[in-house]
């Protein structure tokens, strides 16, 4: 696994972070309004629902002449209420039933709490003919809330008071446990979400890594091709001022042609870098490919004697449609291949150069060579930057530059090249064009 840029990992952590604290405080936010929603709706119905019941329980006081501790006993065990009876301010015997001293002062603190509520007027006044109720909100001095109702029933001989009491400990025990549900739910989704961001983020920095971590790698290896011819300029440079003239001459020559080759190398290398940013300039117009591969072949003819390498060319007997492409950057494919090739090949071998049209789609242009070939495991790499075999054996004019410029001219073009073994041996490098599908 290829170790990460530490720029890299640092973003990847903020990006994490930013877009798990993003979605976690959506989520949260969220959370919070559905749980207000739920619990504002919650104690609106359980009070509407207390009261409700009251107006029941009131009407049932007033239709009742004799109140029995059965009948009392009975509401306020079905409804898990706290009943008080007073007539005519005179306690029931029923309130006694349980020496329960909380359930006495929060019934106490209801009546103070309800009797200031109406000496603030807040209350319905205690009327003579009908019976009324009240019902209110308190929290006792405990902490423990209640809901409390406040009934009159008036009677011929004076009035019956009911004061009546609902512990709100079970709808603050649903809420409670509501909140505890979301809460770890809330819980479980961040952690999700920082593993989702995590995996998220780590894939879409991948491609921009990939890219920096190249231009590290193509920085680092164009600054060590560089070098080398550099060295030798200086190294000539300094020779040159002691020389005699004779030897100053080839020391002139030597610098001269470092100097072409650097000239060469920087040359490939901005011819790269526009391609990268899409702007090296591509011009289609009508070309004539039997007569590009005639010019190409008798350009490396010499180098081919030279070579002592048998270089040919193969064409179609029939005449071969012109292709909307541009021709130059053909010329310049088949140059690097034909270049390598040669270079590839020892002396005595054979280069072949084909054209196979397939007619009304595309063309193939192949280069066969006998030489050296390229094992199965290189042939991907090869197309690399500054990507060479086996340095050592490559000519000095050899960046490992070249497949890769065929290789992003044949992109621009909408073709696309392979490579395949020679029977019997050598490397053939096949590029296949559309006739006029060529990418603007
Ligand atoms: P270079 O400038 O080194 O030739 P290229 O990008 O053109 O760079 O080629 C990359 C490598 O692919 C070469 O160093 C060489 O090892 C291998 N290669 C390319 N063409 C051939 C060929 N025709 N036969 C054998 N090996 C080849």
């Amino acid at each position: 696994m290829t170790e990460r840029l530490p720029m890299f990992q640092k973003i990847h952590y903020r990006l994490t972070f930013l877009c798990a604290g993003i979605t976690a405080f959506i989520l949260l936010a969220m959370s919070c309004i559905y749980l207000y929603v739920s619990e504002s709706g919650l104690k609106q119905n359980q009070f509407l629902a207390f009261q409700r019941d009251m107006s029941t329980i009131t009407a049932n006081f007033e239709q009742q002449t004799i109140f029995t501790h059965e009948w009392l006993s009975k509401i306020e065990n079905s409804n898990s209420y706290f009943i008080t009876v007073t007539d005519n301010g005179v306690p029931f015997l029923f309130n006694e039933r349980n020496g329960d001293a909380k359930r006495k002062t929060a019934e106490e603190e209801a009546l103070a709490c309800y009797r200031s509520g109406a000496a603030a007027g807040t209350a319905n006044p205690l009327s003579d003919y009908n019976s009324y109720h009240r019902e209110f909100e308190f929290t006792a001095s405990d902490g423990e809330e209640y809901y409390a109702c406040f009934a009159g029933i008036p009677r011929e001989n004076g009035t019956i008071e009911v004061l009546i009491l609902s512990s709100l400990t079970g709808l603050r025990h649903q809420i409670r446990t509501q909140r505890i549900r979301f809460v770890l739910l809330d819980i479980v989704s961040v952690a999700l979400l920082a593993l989702f961001s995590y995996f998220f983020t780590k894939k879409l920095l991948a491609p921009i890594e990939q890219g920096r971590r190249e231009q590290n790698e193509f920085i680092a290896s164009a600054s060590h091709e560089l070098r080398t011819p550099l060295a030798v300029i200086l190294s000539c440079a300094s020779a040159c001022e002691k020389a005699s003239p004779g030897e100053q001459n080839g020391f002139l020559s030597t610098i001269h042609s470092e100097g072409r080759q650097m000239s060469r190398l920087i040359d490939d290398m901005l011819f790269l870098s526009q391609s990268d940013a899409h702007s090296f300039p591509v011009n289609p117009e009508r070309t004539d490919i039997d007569t590009l591969l005639l010019d190409s072949f008798e350009a490396f003819e010499p180098m081919a004697k030279e070579k002592r390498i048998s270089l040919s060319v193969s064409l179609p007997e029939t005449a071969v449609p012109s292709c909307l492409c541009d021709g130059e950057r053909l010329k310049q494919v088949i140059a690097i291949l034909l270049h390598n090739a040669l270079s590839y090949t020892p002396a005595g071998g054979l280069v072949l150069l084909s054209l196979e049209p397939e007619i009304p789609e595309s063309f193939t242009v192949k280069v066969i060579d006998n030489g050296i070939g390229i094992p199965d495991e290189e042939k991907a790499k090869i197309f690399r930057r500054f990507y060479r075999s086996d340095p050592s054996r490559s000519a000095k004019d050899h960046f490992g530059l070249g497949l890769s410029i065929a290789l992003e001219i044949v992109r621009a073009l909408g073709g696309s090249i392979r490579i395949e073994d020679t029977p019997g041996g050598g490397s053939t490098f096949l590029v296949r064009l559309p006739y006029s599908r060529a990418k603007i």
